[in-house]
């Protein structure tokens, strides 16, 4: 059976090291906000090209105490709107609703998935405060449109990086556009902890600052509470994974787009459409390929036909948000693009240990795919 991603073998390749470093955590004595985490968040903003790297317990934490600092901050208040993607995964969404903001929903570009910026600038009213885009499957969403929508109107951007760890555009990362960036390490993710965690980024000093005492209850000083806060943090020995992770994630991610180059000029079905990356040769190479996301009238049957051929695919998503029971309230509104991807869309297997042979199987079997 060929895995639609191979956890295990990809922390298998450092094994060593990451056993090493678990054992000078435990050694240390000293396990919750300590030098692993310190020494990660500089390596991260590094990586990113930020000033600042926050930790926090997982991707949704960063997305939601981000929303809620600029609260805290006068930002922004209850019934703010923000406009989303209505495909993202819902992480994306329930962030705006736990804060009492309202979600207002944009319908993506078919080809790239990624948010449509002319869409965007239609949304905006006199409510609206804040645009998070979501640099879905690995690639950028389309960033200089959207800072320069914000712009005009005056609003705050957070990026949802959950997928695109490294991932770039006009020399310029994600995380590293926005005012500020939620980012996921949970152990699917091209950079995952071996466990739960997540990070912010950001070059506001301020918001950061906040951020630091929002995620361990409101104190920055023991026992001294500035704000109502939260118990979200990344401890010492997910920190001390994640350093060891980053250090190859570039090679991961060469590795992706070597995959995803394979996919791209292998796969040749008249009933199967490929993920078109944003227009020009530099932004397709800049994708990180967290998802190979293919899409077909005939998804369910080519499922099928993958599972009885011995290849795991899976469906990123199968219901919308807006479809979703936890928000009954949308179920009847109408987001013709977003539902035509998630009845179409299958996800390859992809990651940084698939063989190329594997990988040639895969595109093989696609194209003899029968409707
Ligand atoms: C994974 C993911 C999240 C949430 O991250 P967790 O660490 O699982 O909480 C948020 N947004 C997107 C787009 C994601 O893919």
């Amino acid at each position: 059976m060929i895995p639609f991603l191979d956890l295990k073998n990809i922390n298998q390749q450092y094994r060593n090291e990451l056993i090493d470093a678990c054992s000078r955590v435990i050694d240390s004595g000293w396990y919750i906000g300590g030098k692993e985490l310190e020494s990660f968040e500089n390596n991260f903003a590094e990586y990113c090209g930020t000033q600042f790297a926050i930790g926090v317990a997982n991707g949704l934490d960063a997305l939601i105490l981000t929303l809620r600092a600029w609260k805290e901050l006068g930002e922004l208040k209850d019934g703010d709107e923000v406009i989303v993607p209505s495909n993202t995964y819902i992480a994306s969404i329930l962030a705006i609703t736990a804060n009492n903001l309202t979600p207002v929903l944009v319908e993506p570009n078919i080809n790239t998935y990624n948010i449509d910026p002319t869409r965007i600038q239609k949304a905006i009213t006199a409510k609206t405060r804040v645009i998070l885009p979501v640099h879905l499957y690995g690639q950028i969403a389309p960033m200089p449109e959207i800072m320069e929508i914000a712009k005009k109107y005056n609003l705050l951007v957070l990026e949802d990086s959950a997928q695109s760890h490294g991932a770039e555009l006009n020399g310029k990362k994600a995380g590293n556009w926005g005012d500020a960036s939620g980012f996921s390490f949970y152990p699917g993710k091209n950079l995952g902890a071996l466990g739960d965690a997540g990070a912010i980024t950001t070059n506001d000093a301020e918001l950061a600052n906040m951020l630091k005492a929002l995620r361990n209850y409101g104190s920055h000083e023991k026992y001294k509470n500035l704000v109502p806060g939260v118990n979200s943090r990344l401890d010492e020995i997910q920190a001390a994974m994640l350093d060891i992770k980053l250090k190859f994630l570039n090679e991961e991610i060469q590795h992706r787009r070597q995959i995803a180059n394979l996919y791209l000029t292998g796969i040749k079905h008249s009933n199967i459409e490929l993920p078109l990356t944003n227009i020009n040769a530099e932004t397709y190479e800049q994708h990180v390929w967290h998802l190979f996301v293919i899409r077909t009238k005939n998804r369910d049957d080519l499922q099928q036909y993958f599972t009885e051929n011995g290849i795991q695919t899976l469906i990123h998503y199968p219901i919308p948000p807006h479809k979703q029971q936890a928000y009954k309230e949308w179920n009847d509104l109408n987001y013709p693009i977003s539902e035509q991807i998630h009845r179409e869309v299958l996800s390859l297997p992809m990651g940084p240990t698939l063989s190329i042979a594997d990988a040639e199987r895969i595109i093989t079997l696609c194209n003899q795919f029968q409707v």
